[in-house]
């Protein structure tokens, strides 16, 4: 065959993984182009014999009909040598440079598996069944290109029947790595009391039985161990959480179906659409109807999720439950468990039942929670289904390492112009999760293909991933790479300026914005406590405009565990030794003596560092409306008070900018004054949460009519608060302000590296 013209084409974005090459070569026969598609590690690589306007209409295909899985950040495409071939093939894979592609996240079983799971002979209730569309993919990978060798798959050899889909372009199969039958795939072993039973049918049966009597099982799932029980037996659920040792965080459910869940909670549409979508995350939605009174305790909200691995749904046949508590398998503030034989040593005296699989998990992923807010849909802990899909910052971020913060910990990896962002690491207090923390560094530094050049992290210099930068660097710089490549620079970036940027980063933000941060506390620059920080910046830098007034916390870190000295300090202030005479309930459960110990510690300044926190602020006020007066997990205070808050409440208490920051001493006045006359916490609770959004109004139309500036960009933990989000967005829009939000990564700490990230690229170019 002769030919004049071909082209090459490089297309980059999420597309290995997600069915493009099968997309690309049907495409191009049904175009009759002859020519050549091949996976490399920096992307899709397409050849094809024809002519420009071919290859012009060709490419807008593309775009047109790629899988919905994918995305595609660019393709180029050039003139190139014509090959004389004939039909169009699939080159196995190259790793073709240090430019890499994008890994996909693992996606839910979709519905053509479903069906095919009661069709197809060789997998007739196979619990591993998966497509190019959907399945297991960053869980499973261990190195790049994306390929089946290169996956925890490696070690299961494909029988005939499924090499042949495999290799058949026509099949919904063909490249799926993951790709298994009954015959030649991973399996489930099911283990009770010395029992073991492998038969699939069986296994159901057993499983359900136990579920339905109440007993506690662990399961293997896509990133990790689940336990999981009857989330309508009380009895079971207290049980669980005793295990678990979670004292009052709320416990995550797998309802059966949406419509299930309709009698649970309410849902709008928004809401619907990201629980059914190809990456399940957790919802939190307000509670219309208790499930066991100890999956909630007692808070509105309720975090739900429906079923992703084909195993969910083998579930819900079986057993005749709306819902399962499914939460993940650690104890307390550990990492999940991934290992057969860790959640055995660990659990093996207090779970009923197991059910194993021997396909290994590789890169550890909780599951997603999200929350929406204002109608969109904002991540509060981003891993199973997000991560690892890179945000595109438009800055040059390339080589930066981000190290994020100590609680909720994620990292951030610069590759060219994206950030890729870690999946949820956790509690670095934590020594095991710090273990994870460093080995998952070292394996997406591999995975990606990145070479350090700076380290970036918070300006703590406590916190463990301030320390992790420091010896990084250290240990990096004493290498002989370091004497041939450079040194790793180390920089370090303010807590509340990091939210800021990373919000700004999600929303291509390049310029001087109004910032408000507010959170539970972060290291400010002048040494102490921040929290609730407004701020005059750009990625450059920032300008601390106003903050909350510092208020003392008697007894230092002991505070954020017992909200009522937060509540004593603020009445303090507001009353002096008259609080004696107060005559408030919270009170009464106190020892007259620990509240007089308290005063006399904010009075002399001992162990009294003093604070701008929101989060503190919160804490004195659901204290002081004793709704919580000791907090069993971070932030409880907080999630109680906006928990009892009402639609149908427009009042506010009175606040003062004054230049020592914003005063709320008059709010807690009359605070005092509304409960003695017996007006309702819910109202109370309710004014208090417009008192700060009316607060932050006020400050946001100071800055503008000093400086003109119309952008207010919102982060930090509280703004996971969707009564107090939704009041003060739309308290802006009115006064004509542009309010920018988080969609992509967290609000709170969770978000922190990507902000990190944005601000070394402005300090290094
Ligand atoms: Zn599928
Ligand atoms: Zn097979
Ligand atoms: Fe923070």
């Amino acid at each position: 065959m002769a030919v004049q013209s071909a082209y090459k084409i490089h297309i980059q974005g999420l597309v290995q993984g997600v069915g493009f090459r099968p997309f690309i070569y049907r495409l191009a026969n049904h175009h009759r182009l002859s020519g050549w598609v091949v996976n490399r590690n920096d992307g899709v690589v397409v050849k094809v014999m024809a002519g420009e306007q071919e290859v012009r209409d060709f490419i807008s295909r593309i775009r047109a009909q790629a899988p919905g899985t994918s995305r595609i950040t660019s393709i180029h495409w050039q003139e190139s040598e014509a090959e004389d071939l004939s039909g169009f093939q699939i080159v196995s894979s190259q790793d073709a440079s240090r430019g890499v592609t994008q890994i996909s996240p693992d996606i839910a079983v979709c519905e053509h598996c479903l069906e095919d799971m009661r069709r197809q002979p060789h997998r007739i209730n196979y619990p591993f069944i998966n497509c190019t569309h959907c399945g297991p993919r960053f869980s499973i990978v261990r190195d790049l290109p994306y390929d089946r060798v290169n996956t925890t798959m490696a070690g299961f050899n494909m029988c005939a029947r499924c090499k042949e889909e495999y290799h058949d372009v026509d099949d919904r199969r063909f490249h799926a790595q993951p790709i298994a039958c009954n015959q030649c795939g991973p399996r489930y072993e099911y283990y009770q009391q010395g029992r073991l039973i492998r038969d699939m049918q069986r296994m159901m049966e057993e499983v359900g039985k136990a579920l339905e009597k109440g007993r506690i099982v662990a399961l293997k799932g896509i990133g990790g161990f689940h336990l999981m029980c009857d989330a309508t037996n009380e009895k079971s659920v207290a049980r669980l959480r005793r295990i678990k040792r979670r004292d009052a965080r709320p416990l995550a459910c797998m309802f059966a179906d949406m419509e299930t869940l309709k009698h649970y909670a309410h849902l709008e549409e928004p809401e619907q659409k990201s629980l059914s979508s190809w990456r399940r995350p957790i919802v939190l939605l307000e509670k219309k109807k208790d499930l066991a009174p100890s999956v909630t305790l007692q808070l509105n909200t309720l975090g739900a999720m429906l079923p992703y691995m084909p195993l969910h749904h083998m579930l819900f046949q079986e057993i005749n439950l709306p819902a399962l508590v499914m939460t993940s398998a650690n104890i307390s503030d550990e990492p999940l468990i991934v290992q057969n034989q860790v959640v055995h040593e660990k659990f093996g005296d207090a779970v009923d039942a197991f059910v194993f699989h021997n396909r290994p998990i590789h890169n550890r992923v909780d599951d997603s929670v999200v929350r929406v807010i204002n109608e969109i849909e904002r991540p509060i802990r981003r891993s199973r289904g997000y991560a690892p899909e890179p945000i595109d910052t438009g800055l040059e971020v390339d080589g930066i390492l981000a190290t994020g913060g100590e609680l909720k910990n994620v990292f951030c990896l610069g590759k060219d112009q994206q950030a890729i962002m870690s999946q949820h690491i956790g509690d670095l207090q934590n020594h095991e999760v710090y273990e994870f923390y460093m080995n998952t560094i070292r394996q997406f530094l591999h995975l990606f293909r990145v070479e350090p050049r700076v380290v970036v992290s918070d300006m703590h210099p406590d916190y463990r991933s301030t320390r992790f930068a420091r010896s990084f660097a250290g240990q990096y710089n004493r290498t002989t790479k370091a004497r041939r490549n450079g040194h790793v620079q180390q920089l370090q970036v303010q807590h509340h300026h990091a939210h800021i940027a990373s919000c700004m980063s999600e929303h291509g933000l390049d310029e001087k914005v109004i910032g408000i941060a507010l959170d539970g506390s972060g290291y400010g620059d002048d040494g102490r406590v921040w929290g609730g920080e407004f701020l005059v910046c750009d990625l450059s830098g920032y300008e601390r405009y106003t903050h909350l007034q510092y208020t003392p916390m008697p007894g230092g870190d002991k505070v954020t565990g017992e909200p009522w000295r937060m509540a004593v300090s603020y009445l303090y202030q507001a009353y002096g030794e008259g609080l004696y005479d107060l005559d408030l309930d919270f009170m009464d459960d106190m020892a007259q003596e620990d509240i007089k110990l308290l005063v006399s510690m904010v009075r002399k300044g001992i162990r009294s560092p003093v604070t701008s926190s929101t989060g503190r602020l919160f804490d004195a006020v659901a204290a002081l409306l004793n709704v919580c007066t000791r907090a069993r997990f971070e932030a409880e205070a907080a999630m109680r008070l906006e928990s009892i808050t009402r639609e149908d409440e427009d009042a506010s208490y009175t606040f003062e900018l004054t230049p020592d920051g914003i005063r709320f001493v008059p709010m807690v006045r009359e605070m005092v004054g509304e409960l003695q006359d017996g007006v309702s916490p819910a109202v109370i609770a309710t004014r208090f949460h417009n008192t700060l959004a009316l607060a932050c109004v006020a400050v946001v139309r100071e800055i503008h009519d000093q400086t003109g500036l119309t952008k207010v960009v919102l982060s930090g933990g509280t703004f996971q608060n969707r009564y107090l989000s939704e009041a003060l967005e739309g308290m802006l829009k009115e006064g004509a302000f542009e309010v920018y939000r988080h969609t992509r990564v967290p609000a709170n700490d969770g978000g922190l590296a990507l902000g990190q990230l944005a601000i070394a690229s402005k300090m290094i170019h």
